[in-house]
């Protein structure tokens, strides 16, 4: 049964009005930082506010993860230090089982993924574009858990959430959909059948560059999930106060900055098509993108900030590419205001499904015709 409460505000509206928290005594319309680490016994010995200590109790970051939630449409969200301790924490918690994982994923949690049998898990990676690839790899009653990472950094590949969703609940298996890319703004993977959502909110959630965080989001409160709430805090791996603010103040302005966002990496991706300098641009809403159709179904609003070209002459071509941008900051990350580029190989390193004349792009939220004037006098040095 879909227990998830609903509001009848529109994910833009929770967002921008932060819930509409601020402060009773003051009546301050800002939520304020609480940085208490301990909160006072009641004579009674009892705790009747509810908050015991601060590693598990914390009404910023309780403001910041209900938030979130209400944008997924989610029962319930978990704040944690970085987007790989959020990823992680669910396969921590997860008993032994049988993992199935996409090839092309944030190469930071495929590199640990690769290593997990040591927590007991095995894992299989697949193309998840490829629903028959995704549904041979499934064993029913043995497979716990599959992962999804719609657009995939860093190839922007997609991945139909809830045909995936279908095979693996069939079969027993939960889905985990890491949506960094694409947001709540652009698609609610819950809706679409996943059990969980994560994300980086170190890229647009937060969206100023200055707070390492991650999120899960879950659409039941189910066994796992009260065993992931449980790692967090015996793990300490909760969000601090000060980054739950700043993550609360960018959460306000994700929904105008995602849209304008997809709209310039779109126009960006339009134009740089057919570049002489280019042997292919990657990025979902291309008419010609293997996953346009997908894209289309389950992403509203746009397809994302973020896209990919290669350039023709190999990794040197790439790299000096990079070197003579001006506006675009050679840097790694994603979904902040500034304009991003990175040679992308150099980062993922051997093993690593990036080509190595793959330039990653993230687009900020300079006017587009500059962007695309920097890089096309960057590109036509080659050619
Ligand atoms: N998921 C995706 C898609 C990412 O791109 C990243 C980081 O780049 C992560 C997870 C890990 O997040 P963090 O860097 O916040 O640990």
């Amino acid at each position: 049964m879909d227990d998830r409460p609903r509001t009848i505000l529109k994910p833009q509206t929770i967002a921008a009005r932060a819930l509409g928290a601020g402060r009773p005594t003051t009546t301050a319309l800002t939520p304020p930082i609480d940085v208490a680490t301990t909160y006072l016994r009641d004579a009674d010995n009892g705790y009747s506010s509810g908050y015991v200590y601060g590693r598990q109790d914390n009404a910023s970051v309780q403001q910041a993860e209900a938030q979130i939630a209400d944008m997924e449409f989610a029962r319930e969200a978990l704040l944690f230090t970085s987007g790989m301790a959020a990823a992680t924490m669910v396969f921590l918690a997860l008993p032994p089982t049988h993992i199935v994982c996409p090839n092309v994923m944030y190469w930071g949690l495929r590199r640990w993924l690769q290593d997990v049998r040591r927590y007991g898990h095995d894992v299989t990676f697949v193309d998840m574009s490829n629903l028959d690839e995704v549904r041979a790899a499934i064993i029913p009653g043995k497979t716990g858990l599959v992962w999804i990472e719609t657009p995939s950094n860093p190839l922007w590949t997609i991945t139909d959430i809830a045909a995936v969703a279908e095979c693996a609940h069939r079969a027993g298996a939960l889905v985990c959909a890491d949506s960094t890319a694409a947001t709540p703004v652009l698609t609610q993977p819950l809706d679409l059948g996943a059990d969980i959502v994560m994300h980086s909110a170190t890229k647009y959630l937060n969206g100023h560059s200055d707070v390492v965080a991650g999120a899960l989001a879950t659409a039941h409160r189910t066994e796992l999930w009260e065993r992931i709430r449980s790692v967090r805090n015996q793990h300490g791996a909760v969000l601090g106060p000060f980054d739950a603010w700043l993550l609360t103040r960018g959460l306000r302005t994700l929904d105008l900055r995602v849209k304008e966002q997809s709209r310039s990496a779109r126009a960006l991706a339009t134009r740089l098509v057919g570049h002489p300098a280019l042997s292919s641009v990657l990025y979902p809403g291309l008419p010609d993108h293997p996953g346009r159709q997908v894209a289309a179904r389950q992403m509203s609003g746009g397809f994302g900030g973020m896209l990919s070209v290669r350039v023709k002459g190999g990794a040197a071509n790439a790299v000096a590419v990079a070197a003579n941008v001006h506006l675009w900051r050679r840097a790694t990350s994603f979904g902040g205001i500034e304009s991003l580029i990175e040679h992308r190989s150099s980062i993922e390193g051997d093993g690593s499904p990036c080509p190595d004349d793959l330039l990653r792009l993230s687009v900020g939220l300079e006017d587009p015709d500059d962007l695309y004037r920097d890089l096309s006098h960057a590109l036509n040095v080659l050619t």
